[in-house]
């Protein structure tokens, strides 16, 4: 992409954010002089340093798809990199998704696999990232140039010694998921040299928006082409998820009645109080604080009320299908136990179903699990089977048919300012991706 073309792109995504792009513009202009070079020969590390310094922190209030012009860079940046590596039909479409494939080479009957990573990052700390780079961890406290420290967390020996990879202090990393696209990235150069296993067809998609939970809502699966897929985008290194939660999300209403506090005796239902009570019905032992594993949770996400309205926001989540549909029946029973108590009409309950549990599919395809777990064993790493306390991407492409299960990046500490990934995890990514799309 030329100049001109770039830097408008980069000024419209600083509007769009909001925020200005005062040495943005610098890095996009030394990326862009850089880029011919990178490109040649580019390994996972280069690769990563260069997405996570492209901001793409999606934005929830905006119902635009991307919801954010970042990510239409990056995905432009993605594009133009896959096409200039050999992928000819890498492309971008309206809504910031992309899409490039590889033709089968010596395995043409090899089932076409596909690899999925998202663009955006969470909006839960600042995204503009200077990321740095420790060369070789000394195990100890890794103080981070704004003075946070990082310590204390359970992973942390085992990497003693790793070239690491950390953020400033002030804004998340971006491994979520900027990773799995780098991990992806060099595959796909490694699947083109003239040297390259022989391997089915290999179908590659970049996400937009899967942080704000909408990354598979404009999914092109039929145009992606593959008979299965995996997203590349979990923690630490080995991690292999086919199980997500069932989730719902409820809206409760209130509905009191309001008389002045000097002559409510008798009269007055605060509406904050019923609101309260409700609350007070639902099990505190299965809220997010008290749960683990397969145990499912009444959350409640936000609270408003006078004594005239009062509303409270759930959104409950369980492994298992018929415990979900017994925390709805629940909230129903909640609220019809209370109006029973306050009068008809006092309390309204409305459940939304959100996203199900992806292992009713992907079980149904047990060589698709299968062969994650071999392609980690197969390079050394020993496959971490476990439940995902959340949904993915991943969960709503095997509901739309396409088997999905969700990969490792390689990363820790997600979505915060102590976000870190080793090197070492990532270049074992790119081998652990390479046996996956063998034939
Ligand atoms: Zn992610």
């Amino acid at each position: 992409m030329g100049f001109v073309l770039w830097n408008i792109i980069q000024q419209k995504a600083a509007r769009h954010n909001g925020r200005s792009f005062g040495t943005g513009g610098r890095i996009y202009q030394v990326i862009n002089e850089r880029k011919q070079v990178c490109i040649a020969m580019s390994s996972v590390k280069e690769r990563f340093l260069r997405y996570v310094q492209v901001e793409t922190t999606s934005c929830e209030a905006n119902e635009n798809c991307p919801s954010t012009l970042g990510q239409k860079v990056l995905g432009e940046m993605l594009a133009t990199e896959m096409r200039e590596m050999g992928i000819a039909d890498a492309r971008m479409d309206e809504d910031g998704y992309v899409y490039g494939s590889i033709p089968a080479k010596g395995a043409e009957c090899a089932p076409a696999i596909g690899l999925i990573a998202h663009m955006d990052t969470s909006d839960a700390v600042p995204g503009a990232t200077s990321p740095q780079v420790i060369p070789a961890y000394d195990g100890g406290v890794i103080r981070l140039k704004n003075g946070l420290e990082i310590a204390g967390f359970d992973f942390l020996p085992a990497l003693k010694g790793q070239e690491l990879i950390v953020t400033s202090g002030d804004s998340v990393l971006g491994a979520d998921d900027k990773a799995g696209v780098a991990e992806i990235m060099t595959l796909c150069e490694r699947m083109l040299e003239p040297d390259a296993p022989d391997h089915g067809r290999i179908c590659v998609a970049f996400t937009p928006d899967e942080e704000i939970g909408r990354g598979a809502d404009r999914f092109d699966i039929r145009g992606f082409g593959a008979d299965f897929a995996y997203t590349v985008d979990g923690g630490a290194l080995g991690e292999l998820e086919f199980e997500c939660f069932n989730a719902a999300s409820c809206v409760v209403r209130v509905r009191g009645i309001n008389i002045h506090p000097g002559s409510a005796k008798d009269q007055m239902i605060n509406a904050s109080l019923v609101a309260m009570e409700f609350a007070g019905m639902l099990p505190p032992w299965e809220r997010p604080e008290h749960t683990e594993g397969y145990e499912g949770f009444y959350h409640l996400r936000g609270m408003s009320g006078d004594e005239e309205t009062a509303e409270l926001q759930y959104i409950l989540r369980d492994h298992d299908r018929t415990k979900l549909e017994e925390k709805k029946a629940m909230m129903t029973a909640a609220g019809e136990m209370l109006n029973r108590r306050y009068g008809k009409g006092t309390v309204s309950v409305e459940l939304k179903d959100s996203y199900r549990n992806m292992k009713e599919i992907v079980g149904q395809y047990p060589e698709v699990i299968e062969r994650a777990k071999n392609a980690f064993t197969d390079n050394g790493v020993e496959p971490i089977v476990q439940p995902i306390r959340g949904g993915t991407d991943g969960a709503l492409l095997s509901f739309r048919g396409l088997p999905c299960p969700n990969l490792s990046t390689g990363g820790y500490n997600f979505h915060g300012r102590k976000e870190l990934i080793p090197v070492p995890a990532m270049e074992k990514m790119v081998g652990v991706l390479e046996t996956l799309v063998r034939s």
